[in-house]
């Protein structure tokens, strides 16, 4: 039951829409791809896989084919945290860390992002298929002092759904819990205002809540999806879908290098060569290596100018 993302529904005892939505993730296959691309001290690597697990939890309910991207910008020894998960709940991640500061084994959350409280917390929702729209970012100041707080003053910021989260991450795993207070009419025309339904979506909502709170550290940790579902709500008439797997994938391609060393123009890419003998880019994300050497560049810029000389004959003819 490795690397799954498990969703369930609260019924509310009645013909109401169900009130509360849950997922429980565990990830560790794909925790383990992350993490050993990068060798960060404990702390950073615990903030990361809790980020990562939050993550997988928010893109299982996109509406879009796309990439769902956090960010937190650091003013401490952490300068940029970005996770990036697709709609398939294919993942990658990377930090980037200030040079001249060490992090001891017991630094905070705030010590690490917030430290003079300027930390800020992105999501962008990025389609991939720009005709779903443009990409949207929402960005708030950091509050709280866990990834969790974090995301929930986010979505409370963004005045998104009622959510919470319980996340966890360790050498082994990163795993994590949302509850989320579904609204129950839709809010369509038409809609009757209901206070009793209202009351009964509130009281499930409250006891959900309460049990999961009981919720330790280890026990997110070390116990599978469906066991902790039935430990934690065992109470509450579940409707659970089948789970839905999640693994590691770094989108970068060759292409998509040359595209960006492309975009960068020709005189820095021939200052670079001129200088390095070669251009080398490394892949934050996954660690993969491109090399591109004089002759790649020449092709690069004569297949780009070539086509940039088609387009502008085609429009000249137009
Ligand atoms: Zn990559």
């Amino acid at each position: 039951m490795s690397d799954t993302l498990h969703k369930f529904l609260f019924d509310a005892g009645s013909s109401t829409r169900s009130p509360v939505r849950g997922e429980i993730v565990s990830l560790a296959s794909t925790w383990q791809q992350i993490k050993e691309r990068h060798p960060y001290p404990e702390p950073v690597l615990r903030m990361l896989g809790e980020l990562v697990a939050a993550s997988t939890l928010l893109s299982a309910n996109l509406k879009f084919n796309g990439a769902l991207i956090m960010q937190i910008h650091g003013d401490g020894p952490v300068r940029l945290l970005v996770v990036e998960c697709n709609a398939d709940l294919t993942v990658r991640a990377t930090v980037k860390l200030s040079s001249d500061e060490t992090i001891a084994d017991d630094t905070t959350f705030t010590d690490l992002v917030n430290a003079r409280g300027e930390g800020r917390f992105a999501i962008t929702l990025d389609p991939r298929d720009r005709s779903q729209g443009q990409p949207y970012q929402g960005i708030v100041p950091l509050e709280g002092e866990s990834v969790a707080a974090a995301l929930e003053g986010y979505m409370r910021r963004s005045e998104q759904l009622d959510t919470q989260l319980w996340l966890a991450a360790d050498g082994e795993h990163a795993n994590g819990l949302l509850l989320q207070k579904l609204p129950l009419d839709g809010g369509g025309p038409g809609t009757v205002f209901d206070p009793d339904a209202e009351a009964r979506a509130e009281e499930v909502w409250e006891r959900a809540i309460t049990f999961a709170d009981t919720l330790e550290r280890d026990e997110l940790l070390k116990v599978d999806p469906p066991t902790l579902m039935r430990r934690l709500f065992w109470e509450e008439t579940l409707a659970v879908y089948d789970p839905v797997p999640c693994a590691f994938r770094c989108s970068c391609t060759r292409q998509r290098v040359a595209a960006m060393l492309v975009s960068l123009g020709e005189r820095e890419v021939d200052e670079t060569l001129a200088e390095m003998g070669g251009i080398h880019v490394d892949c934050e994300f996954c660690n993969r290596s491109y090399d591109f050497d004089t002759v790649d560049c020449a092709q690069l810029f004569a297949t780009s100018n070539t086509l940039d000389g088609l387009r502008t004959a085609h429009q000249q003819r137009h």
